[in-house]
């Protein structure tokens, strides 16, 4: 499946799927929120302290394919120190990324993700912490998240 991936986007997918960033509960998270990809597989629960706007701390716990543990991993490295509304933005962009594999400058380490968008089935497993993150700074955690209603 990596074959048309870039060699070096390949390898940061790989490191971060085998070494997991941040991949522990956070007990003193203030919000949180599980995605879940049926068809996939993949389940993920994300931890976030907020202080005020600003996400100060994020990590996450789950099993799942490489591709959906490394966009957990990158994605909790990416967001912690910015705002709600910064994070937002930067689901949009990942978003759009991941659909139609135009990255721009901002997203640093997260372009590593553009060439998912030439395997339709692993949209979903890269996009679903960024669901999950959404949910939990919406307050939305009660119920996890899944890509089932995703329209892409
Ligand atoms: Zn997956």
């Amino acid at each position: 499946m990596f074959d048309d991936l870039n060699d070096l986007y390949q390898q940061v997918i790989l490191d971060h799927c085998k070494r997991p960033r941040n991949f522990h509960e956070l007990p003193a998270a203030t919000c949180s929120a599980q995605g879940h990809n049926p068809l996939c597989g993949d389940q993920l629960k994300l931890f976030l302290v907020m202080d005020g706007q600003t996400i100060k701390d994020i990590s996450f716990l789950g099993s799942g394919c490489c591709i959906s543990k490394a966009s957990a991993s990158l994605l909790t490295e990416s967001v912690r120190g910015k705002t709600g509304t910064e994070a937002q933005k930067m689901f949009e962009t990942v978003h759009q990324m991941v659909t139609t594999g135009q990255a721009n400058d901002e997203l640093g380490k997260l372009a590593v993700f553009a060439g998912v968008h030439r395997f339709p089935a692993r949209v979903k497993c890269a996009i679903l912490a960024w669901h999950a993150l959404i949910a939990a700074l919406k307050g939305e955690g009660e119920k996890p998240v899944t890509t089932e209603t995703d329209e892409m």
